[in-house]
């Protein structure tokens, strides 16, 4: 899953981007309005961390924006602000932010927030995706076959994770590239390929993950 932290504060991004990519996620990151719009255009987030005291600009109205701006529709928004008045965290769920914290907080109460809004789109409910013999703990960042703890890198468990949100589904190459992998990646790489093999080779079948061809990969429901 893909974030955007939109922070002014250097030190708490740092922070963020640390504790955030150990937890398996791919962050991108904008310092002030004009670079988050940028990225909000280019990219698909699935969750964007939205500080509302910004440099040239204010967080509402680029709330607004992502809810108006049509793609932006699935994009869950958490606002992140000292204030912590009551008018203030009204207008942010009325502008169309999903849930609201107010600084400073603890980074495990962020964590688990962050967890319970991308869930909301899969089935379950929980912080565990279980799929035939495959169990996801996306707070413990673990991953088992039929019991036993694979040994997966950040990639190869974003990669799962994604494909276990929507299994029977086909995902494709660019989609798992948006998705899993960060700002920072070529995007005419065969990364994707490269950790999809290796996630294969570490769930001990070929057949799991499909390749449909020419149109992506496709984790089977009953493995
Ligand atoms: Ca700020």
């Amino acid at each position: 899953m893909r974030l955007l932290v939109v922070e002014d504060e250097e030190d708490l991004v740092d922070a963020l981007r640390v504790g955030l990519v150990r937890a398996g996620y791919a962050v991108d990151v904008a310092y002030d309005v004009a670079d988050a719009e940028e990225k909000l255009h280019v990219n698909e987030y699935d969750l964007v961390l939205l500080d509302l005291n910004l440099p040239s600009g204010d967080g509402f109205e680029l709330c607004r924006a992502v809810r108006q701006g049509g793609g932006g529709q699935s994009t869950r928004i958490i606002m992140v602000t000292a204030r912590d008045r009551l008018e203030d965290r009204v207008r942010g769920l009325d502008e169309g932010a999903d849930d609201y914290l107010v600084k400073p907080f603890a980074f495990p109460e962020l964590l688990a927030r962050v967890r319970a809004l991308l869930r909301r789109d899969a089935a379950g409910g929980t912080a565990v995706l279980e799929v035939g013999e495959l169990r996801l703990d996306t707070a413990r960042v673990e991953a088992f076959r039929s019991g036993h703890q694979l040994s997966l890198t950040p990639k190869e468990f974003g990669v799962l994770h994604y494909l276990m949100t929507r299994p029977g589904h086909v995902v494709s190459s660019e989609e798992l590239l948006e998705h899993v992998w960060d700002e920072h990646t070529d995007p005419f790489t065969n990364t994707v390929r490269v950790t999809v093999g290796n996630l294969r080779r570490k769930l001990g079948t070929e057949g799991m993950i499909e390749t449909v061809i020419s149109r992506g990969y496709r984790l089977k429901e009953r493995v």
